[in-house]
């Protein structure tokens, strides 16, 4: 096993060291990820993951699973078990499983507090009004006119709101904090709005439902977690955080705010990623062309891989963009240690060895992985029609060219050395086969005589083959931001009409016959590959997880050497 790499620098780390260090909390680190149910985990939450789970273990702390349930329309079950599903699949284990809505009762009991204190009041304004009443960066808020109204007559207002009197929009309870204050979010944020809508846990015995800022906050502080990791985009809502927790005088939970994951060609809002999936653009959240975790997890990747580039990506404070290729990177080192090397030909052009034998059939030995030599060896039947790849043999070989050709002799992996000699042509012009001879003294793939080939290929014998489907994925999105569109259009005029090319007659090694769904392999010469749960007997359907070409490598190696 390799050194585990020293670990990049993390200012969370740093912070949390020093809490560690200074005894706050006794020392102790708690925290929590806390995903709203509302679609499936995608690579950026996997960096959140990361941090929220990784952290808390170097330093022997806890991590929780909370759903952020405030929402009920959006909300639902299926994303509760499949978000469950990928944090175990990425190798963490909660130790608290918490939701939102566990602590409704509690956050009604505060509100109260909070009125009964002159702390918030029901406004009557509506939505529209509200916004035109909040001012901007430049111009304070003006006082609602509601603001002013007495402690019993909020506390009426506010158990009428709960039982259900009012229509939904019709009044908001606010904080009373400082219509004059600098960040938007102080100027009397709402805690509660009206919501007729059934909820995925509590049903209908709430038709009031409160605002994230007066859910997340408290929520921490009743799990006592200690640091509470979460993108920028909340930065300006921490002084309302510290706002309730001090207000309402309970365990002081700390906001940090880290970067969020952003990649080339790849679109992270689960809002987006939801209308991908109900306009039917893909076939699901784990298409393997999704960024979510199991459309990642389908495709190939491994949880181990996804780590990895989540810690080498790093965390800052401020927003970036990391290159698609950085992540496929990191697919393609972990997955060299682990694949299976087996031969498949995409798209298939007959070979026919008319010195060989005519129904002799000879077991090849062939290397399960070069990368791990525990994986053993295994036995590839070689006779004397094969299967090539259609782009290994030309007839007039461009300069450079140096696999088959007329005249030339190259090398079949574990096989024989072979020389073309002739082909047969179909009445388009298409060559549908290629006569070759061997030379049975270059067994295993050395001549006696040390002369060279320039190239090796890859093959699958005819008589022993077995079909498969393959499935080639590019980017799903043709733009490095999706989000970049022309007048009139939205994200989905990105969408990349060339995003999955099904190959429906590939030729796979009879050793794949059975693999199982889930399985990994390096296809030689062209990439890795996944067995779908699409397969059927008879039928395995393969998605090709990466190819084998590391344009990220050379970039890495080109920022190295000009450093
Ligand atoms: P989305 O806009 O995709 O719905 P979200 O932030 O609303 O994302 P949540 O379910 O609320 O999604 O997120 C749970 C946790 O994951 C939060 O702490 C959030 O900050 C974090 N997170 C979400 N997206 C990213 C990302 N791209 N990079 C890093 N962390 C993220
Ligand atoms: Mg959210």
């Amino acid at each position: 096993m390799a050194e585990p790499s020293p670990a990049p620098p993390n200012f969370i780390r740093d912070i949390i060291a020093e809490d560690v260090k200074s005894s706050q909390h006794g020392g102790r680190v708690q925290t929590r990820f806390p995903p709203e149910p509302n679609g499936y985990l995608h690579i950026g939450h996997a960096k959140a993951i990361c941090l929220d789970f990784g952290l808390a273990d170097e330093f022997g702390g806890h991590t929780n699973l909370r759903f952020d349930d405030t929402n009920p329309e959006k909300e639902d079950v299926e994303y509760v078990e499949s978000i469950k599903a990928d944090v175990q699949w990425l190798g963490f284990q909660w130790d608290g499983l918490f939701y939102a809505s566990d602590y409704f009762d509690q956050l009604y009991e505060w509100a109260i507090k909070l009125i009964k204190e002159g702390k918030a009041y029901v406004d009557d304004l509506s939505a529209e009004e509200i916004r035109q009443h909040r001012g901007t960066l430049t111009q304070p808020g003006k006082e609602s006119p509601y603001r002013n109204r007495s402690v019993e007559e909020n506390l009426n207002l506010f158990e009428r709101m709960r039982t259900g009197e009012f229509p939904d929009g019709s009044r908001v309870l606010r904080a009373k904090i400082d219509m004059a204050s600098p960040n938007l979010n102080m100027r009397d944020p709402v805690m509660y709005r009206i919501l007729h809508a059934e909820h995925h846990r509590t049903g209908n015995k709430w038709c009031i439902y409160p605002m994230y800022d007066f859910a997340h906050g408290q929520s921490d502080s009743l799990e006592k977690i200690t640091h509470s990791m979460c993108t920028l985009e909340f930065a300006d809502h921490q002084p309302l955080y510290n706002w309730f927790i001090e207000q309402l005088g309970i365990f002081p939970s700390r906001q940090i705010e880290f970067d969020r994951l952003s990649l080339t060609y790849t679109m992270m809002s689960k809002r987006k990623l939801r209308l991908l999936v109900e306009e039917g653009r893909v076939k699901g959240w784990d298409d393997p062309r999704m960024p979510t975790l199991s459309g990642m997890r389908r495709r190939g990747y491994t949880p181990e891989a996804i780590r990895n580039f989540v810690t080498a990506a790093g965390v800052s404070r401020t927003n970036g963009i990391v290159e698609l290729a950085m992540l496929e990177h990191f697919v393609r080192e972990d997955l060299n240690k682990r694949a299976l090397r087996v031969m498949a030909v995409l798209k298939p052009l007959k070979v026919i060895i008319d010195n060989y034998p005519e129904n002799k059939v000879e077991e090849m030995d062939a290397v399960n992985n070069p990368e791990d030599a525990s994986a053993g060896t295994r036995k590839v039947p070689f006779s004397r029609v094969l299967y090539i790849e259609q782009d290994d043999f030309r007839e007039d070989p461009p300069k450079g060219y140096f696999r088959l050709s007329p005249g030339r002799e190259v090398r079949l992996r574990y096989g024989y050395f072979i020389t073309a000699k002739s082909v047969v042509k179909n009445d388009r012009g298409e060559v549908v086969e290629v006569h070759c001879t061997y030379d049975p003294a270059t067994r295993g793939g050395n001549a006696p005589d040390g002369r060279k080939v320039k190239s090796t290929i890859h093959w699958v014998s005819v008589a022993h083959a077995v079909d498969a489907e393959v499935r080639i994925y590019e980017t799903l999105f043709s733009k490095e931001n999706p989000d970049e569109v022309g007048p009139g259009q939205d994200f989905t005029a990105n969408l990349n009409p060339n995003s999955l090319e099904v190959i429906a007659n590939a030729k796979i090694e009879p050793s794949l016959a059975k693999a199982a769904v889930g399985s990994r392999y390096q296809f030689e010469r062209l990439g890795y590959f996944c067995v779908d749960p699409d397969s059927k007997p008879g039928k395995a359907v393969f998605s090709r997880t990466v190819a084998l070409k590391d344009t990220w490598a050379k970039v890495e190696k080109k920022q190295g050497g000009s450093s």
